[in-house]
């Protein structure tokens, strides 16, 4: 009877109707679904022949919320919050029958029906924090009333769906339904609720679960103390918070209304912002602007990794794990057993965890054929290397590579630096070489710098940037040149991090500022992480700056309990006093007058060349978009994505202020701060550089 369009479908059965959600591809609730189902529910609640009502969806899932579409435009009616509050007042009891994913606006809509039937496999979610908002359309007020504030600060400030089968554990739905089943399960509950009274069970009034944490704050103090760190400096999560605080300590009015301006207030903030630009530039970053969709995707079977060090291992995973044979090889047995143990220590500490089975853990070491002889690549579809940092080596190699390996079969090299058209210059198929930039640990970091050189193939790349996808990477298109895109920028900021300890500052105020930037650590404890022996040696140091003079000292890092910092056997770092002496000792010796720097300067001078390095990175061509430069800072360093990346920070400071600053320092200290020419041109047009 009832149809709407395409977008939902009504169907009456002994008193049951059932209203299937199917607006692919994941019934986002646009005006025009939103409409469906509110003139569905309306005619329906006047049909005599009606006794409760089921909401169910075609496809995919039940429903994934808003439809992003209509972000920022002016909001039509029936709005979500009109949808549900007809659902919740509605005289007959509604069961929402979720499967696939429900998230945001989703999950809220069957938060506001009478009862909530999951299939098995289902998940449910309210991710709107990841885009730097709260769940606005009452999920901050209803799932608290549902099962409690501490798993609802847990659902809402971290965004993570959960299963169903957790999800009925904690209250959040009614009943687990087998997925084939999930109708049959939801139309046979809604017979039982009428047959029991046709009870409207609205969410509203459930006051069982919060009831105890009313007017006392503690449970949310305690949230806000574990979780400072991570939580720090982001808007979203502290509204979270707040909304589900109000959930416990207000009417539920005047928690909607709270839920409301806190939500009015974070989608006009820049985070906000920035979190839904860094969302839509990494879709954008898998569009190649000169390479078709369509381009041919060349097989992968089988691949071959060469080194089994800190970075062999970790690719190496990647593909166990997705399925696909290995072939690893190394120079001496002792490397080869040291990385295979390290794969299966961290296979195995995952299934410690409960997040793979004993039997995956034995079928992707199975798929791994560790092994000295290098021929053992030939029959490889893909063989990346991840040997020494020299050029020499990778040549060599490269060109035992182009003797053996299949005629089609892509060469790749992980280089953090060197170019890959020389490393491709010693085979006779450089059109085959690409490098495949992975970050450390390579198994968790998701980003990897796809490198295309002079003469890569275009189905060698279009495989390439397909094959990051298929093994859970970011995948991002850069050109050649030193350091690629993310060490390059890195490189310039390490440069000014270096100058400011001798000017005045400490390495502990450096990477103080930048911490509290937002970044996961400063450029010292990186050092020390990473160990500040990396290339240096001891017969030809001259002590010519601070970090050989603490590896001469045998301060190598976090290694030797001893770097820029001192570490406790908990790896606890604390400012050393060594440090601090070496340091002045050093400036004294170059003739540096030390004085004080605000921490706006160190921030500045940290940032800001990195941004020209970004820009000088986008004239040069060797990034196709600010965007993609942003997509490699969040997912590559930990750059805050409530920051969107550091082309789009500069813009939310204004370019007109980075390129007066930049000249102001090149004025003090010289010609590596000049604002690259492209830079000096946009802030003039009053342009936005993430919109290059
Ligand atoms: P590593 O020293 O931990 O491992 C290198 C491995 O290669 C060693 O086990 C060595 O025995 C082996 N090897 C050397 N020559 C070989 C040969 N001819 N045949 C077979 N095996 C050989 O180094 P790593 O940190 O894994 O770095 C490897 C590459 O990855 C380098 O190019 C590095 O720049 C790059 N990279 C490193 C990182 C990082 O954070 N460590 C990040 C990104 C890229």
């Amino acid at each position: 009877m009832v149809s709407q369009g395409k977008v939902t479908d009504v169907s009456i059965q002994d008193g049951v109707a059932v209203i299937t959600l199917d607006s692919p591809p994941v019934n986002a609730l646009s005006i025009a679904l939103r409409t469906a189902i509110y003139d569905n529910l309306k005619t329906l609640e006047a049909d005599a022949a009606v006794q409760a009502i089921v909401l169910i969806g075609a496809g995919r899932g039940f429903s994934g919320g808003a439809d992003i579409k209509e972000f920022g435009r002016l909001p039509q009616q029936p709005g979500l919050h009109e949808m549900l509050a007809l659902i919740e007042g509605l005289f007959k009891p509604v069961i929402a029958a979720v499967h696939g994913s429900t998230l945001g606006g989703g999950l809220e809509t069957a938060l506001a029906c009478h009862y909530r039937v999951a299939a098995r496999s289902g998940k449910v979610g309210l991710p709107e924090v990841k885009l730097g908002l709260l769940p606005g359309a009452g999920g901050t007020q209803r799932l608290p009333r549902l099962v409690g504030p501490e798993a609802a600060l847990e659902m809402i400030v971290f965004g993570e769906p959960v299963g169903a089968e957790i999800a009925l554990k904690a209250g959040l739905v009614d009943a687990v339904a087998d997925d084939d089943t999930l109708k049959e399960t939801a139309v046979a509950f809604a017979h039982k609720v009428i047959a029991d009274g046709a009870k409207l069970v609205k969410v509203r009034y459930r006051a069982d679960k919060i009831a105890a944490f009313k007017g006392d704050p503690a449970v949310f103090e305690a949230f806000k103390t574990t979780h400072a760190r991570r939580l720090r400096g982001q808007d979203a999560p502290t509204a979270c918070i707040q909304a589900v605080q109000a959930a416990v300590d207000l009417p539920f009015d005047d928690g909607l209304k709270m839920e409301r301006d806190l939500f009015m207030q974070l989608v006009q903030g820049t985070q906000s912002a920035a979190l839904r630009y860094a969302f839509f530039a990494e879709r954008q970053a898998a569009k190649l602007a000169d390479i078709a969709d369509d381009t041919p995707r060349l097989p992968i079977n089988k691949v071959g990794v060469i080194g089994a060090g800190t970075m062999g291992g970790g690719i190496s995973m990647n593909f166990l794990s997705a399925g696909l044979p290995v072939t690893i090889v190394e120079m001496k047995p002792e490397a080869l057993e040291r990385g295979v143990a390290t794969i299966r220590k961290n296979y195995e500490a995952t299934a410690k965890k409960g997040r793979l089975t004993t039997e995956e853990v034995e079928a992707r070491m199975g798929r791994l054929t560790p092994t000295l002889d290098f021929d053992a690549l030939a029959d490889c579809d893909l063989i990346i290397e991840a040997v020494f940092e020299l050029m020499e080596v990778k040549k060599e190699i490269f060109t035992r590579l182009d003797a053996i390996a299949k005629p089609g079969a892509i060469l790749a090299s992980n280089t953090s630096y060197l170019d890959i058209n020389e490393i491709a210059s010693v085979t006779a198929r450089p059109e085959s070489v690409i490098g495949m930039h992975f970050f450390s640990p390579a198994n968790v970091m998701r980003l990897l710098e796809v490198v295309r050189g002079a003469k890569t193939d275009k189905p060698v790349i279009a495989t390439v940037m397909a094959l990051g996808k298929t093994i859970g990477k970011t995948a991002v298109l850069v050109g050649v040149c030193h350091g690629f895109v993310g060490n390059r920028m890195l490189g310039a900021r390490q440069e000014e991090a270096n100058k400011l300890i001798l000017e005045g500052a400490m390495p502990w105020d450096v990477d103080r500022v930048l911490y509290d930037f937002g970044l996961p650590m400063g450029p010292f404890a990186m050092a020390d992480l990473a160990g500040l022996d990396l290339g240096w040696v001891r017969e030809r140091s001259t002590g010519s700056n601070i970090r050989e003079i603490l590896c001469e000292m045998d301060r190598w890092g976090q290694k030797k309990s001893a770097g820029f910092y001192d570490y406790d056997a908990g790896r606890k770092a604390s400012p050393s006093p060594v440090v601090e002496q070496a340091i002045l000792d050093f400036s004294a010796k170059q003739g540096m007058t030390r004085r004080a720097l605000s921490d706006q300067e160190i921030l500045e001078r940290c940032l800001y060349p990195m941004i020209n390095e970004g820009v000088k990175i986008l004239e040069e061509g060797i990034a196709a978009r600010a965007s993609d430069i942003d997509v490699v800072w969040i997912n590559g360093y930990g750059w805050p994505a409530y920051r969107g990346g550091p082309m789009f920070y500069a813009d939310t400071v204004g370019l007109p202020h980075v390129v007066s600053r930049l000249k102001a320092f090149e004025a003090d200290h010289g010609a590596a701060f000049k604002p690259a020419p492209l830079l000096e041109k946009i802030a003039a047009q009053g342009g936005r550089l993430s919109e290059v």
